[in-house]
């Protein structure tokens, strides 16, 4: 019979591997935490609209990348929902900021989730059809300060804190202003203008966008076109006071906290709610993913909540890519045990080893050896108990793989209630009253 495999674009994370996942994500729950966040989980499928609205009908996301289906309620019923796994989290956040009536509270929202999204893209190393994403969203009406530079600042101070406190090294935050709704309009004609008579020298992705969405034209990565693009009119020239201020105050409460960055003109998102400061965190080497690839992208909205049919809610929000996270830190943590000479694998380092492997010697000790157990855990210790049918060789090598103590249990053990503690990293074997054990395996 065929074997069944995971299907194209999703893949199974298994230990050690998912210690180096729990270990991200409760860095991230602690981090946010203390920028005052709390976690919001809604569902991994929303009605197809929400994201037709939300995400943009013309987006690449929306035009063929969903997974979406007719859901009907009975085989036999004429009347189907249209649903769709949720292809990002930022939709999402906000219709449940609608359906909550959270602009009641007249409290800022800092709202952070994590958890899988789903886009049928062209699988590749750090692309993936289920992938998983750490991201935020704070929004809230004007007057709670939603609209300050300072939160801006404050999300892309907590986000390198984040990575610094991961360990990510190298990387590099890119910010810009794209303006307000009334700026883009301005930026777009001169856009179309000065695109006008080059289009045609351009690639045929490029050619395309110019047409429907010029703003993607700045985007684009294709080494031919970009001579011609750094010549395209800037739309920091086209900011009106009010959003030029907006961003200096971003880039001054970036300075006092010290955070680096480096303003990249050519940054912009190609939806019309995305206003202001948009920003993008790439690592430029050592990751293996690319340049195409960013670690994390996000921005400032304004008119996101009113198209979902809610009141107005200026925003930031980011979304982490957290495949691409855990590539960079096995990426890194590769290339510093290569240094070192050291043969650490990639995980290795986040993986705890067990406080104990408890052996008994015959199956008339497995009951006391599981009771042992119980109460080593009990006591707040990590272990594992092998089984009386082993061998002690057998033994050895197990708990040698698992733990950093082997404690032999048989019969004499039991009635002396003296047992023997192997130390595999000092190779030492040490007799050891049950009574003192917990402390002996804490040391
Ligand atoms: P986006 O929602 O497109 O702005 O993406 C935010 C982040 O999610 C990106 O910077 C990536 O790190 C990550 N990401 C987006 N699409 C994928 C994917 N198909 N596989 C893995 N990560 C992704």
């Amino acid at each position: 019979m065929a074997i069944l495999k995971a299907v194209r674009g999703t893949r199974d994370l298994l230990p050690p591997e998912t210690a180096l996942w729990n270990h991200v994500e409760a860095t991230a729950r602690a981090v946010f935490a203390r920028y005052g966040f709390g976690e919001i989980r809604t569902p991994i499928f929303e009605d197809t609209s929400l994201f037709a609205r939300g995400v943009g009908e013309e987006t690449d996301i929306v035009s063929k990348e969903m997974y979406t289906w007719e859901d009907r309620a009975r085989a036999d019923s004429d009347s189907a929902q249209s649903l769709t796994l949720r292809p990002e989290n930022t939709a999402g956040v906000v219709r449940a900021y609608i359906e909550h009536k959270l602009a009641d509270t007249g409290m800022l929202q800092k709202l952070f989730y994590i958890g899988p999204q789903f886009r049928r893209e062209r699988p590749q190393r750090g692309r993936y059809r289920q992938f998983w994403q750490i991201g935020a969203e704070v929004l809230g009406p004007a007057w709670s300060g939603s609209d300050s530079p300072l939160r801006d600042a404050e999300v892309l101070e907590m986000l390198a804190t984040f990575l610094n406190e991961l360990g990510i090294k190298n990387w590099r935050l890119e910010l810009n202003s794209v303006g307000s709704s009334t700026d883009r309009p301005r930026y777009l004609i001169a856009l179309r203008e000065a695109l006008a008579p080059v289009k045609h020298l351009m690639c045929a992705d490029n050619q395309r966008r110019a047409e429907t969405n010029p703003l993607r034209v700045l985007d684009s990565k294709d080494p031919q076109d970009q001579e011609i693009i750094n010549k395209l009119p800037r739309i920091a020239d086209f900011l009106d006071d009010a959003s030029k201020g907006h961003f200096a105050q971003v880039l001054t409460a970036l300075d006092a906290c010290n955070v680096p960055y480096s303003v990249n003109p050519r940054l912009v998102r190609g939806l019309d709610y995305y206003t202001r400061t948009t920003f993008e965190f790439t690592i430029p080497d050592g990751s293996g993913l690319g340049t195409q690839n960013a670690l994390l992208g996000g921005g400032r909205y304004d008119g996101l909540s009113e198209m979902l049919g809610g009141p107005k809610a200026p925003g930031i929000g980011f979304a982490i890519g957290e495949d691409r996270l855990i590539l960079t830190l096995q990426a890194q943590a590769e290339a510093e045990a290569k240094e070192s000479g050291a043969s650490v694998s990639a995980c290795g380092t986040w993986v705890q080893k067990l406080d104990a492997f408890i052996a008994p010697m015959g199956i008339a000790q497995n009951a006391a050896a599981l009771l042992l157990a119980k109460e080593l855990r009990a006591a707040g210790l990590a272990i594992e108990v092998g089984d009386g049918s082993f061998r002690l060789k057998k033994s050895f090598e197990a708990a040698d793989k698992l733990a950093r103590r082997m404690v032999i249990l048989g019969e004499d053990e039991i009635a002396s209630g003296i047992l023997t503690v192997k130390d595999f990293s000092a190779g030492e074997q040490t007799k050891v009253a049950r009574a003192g054990l917990v402390d002996f395996l804490r040391g």
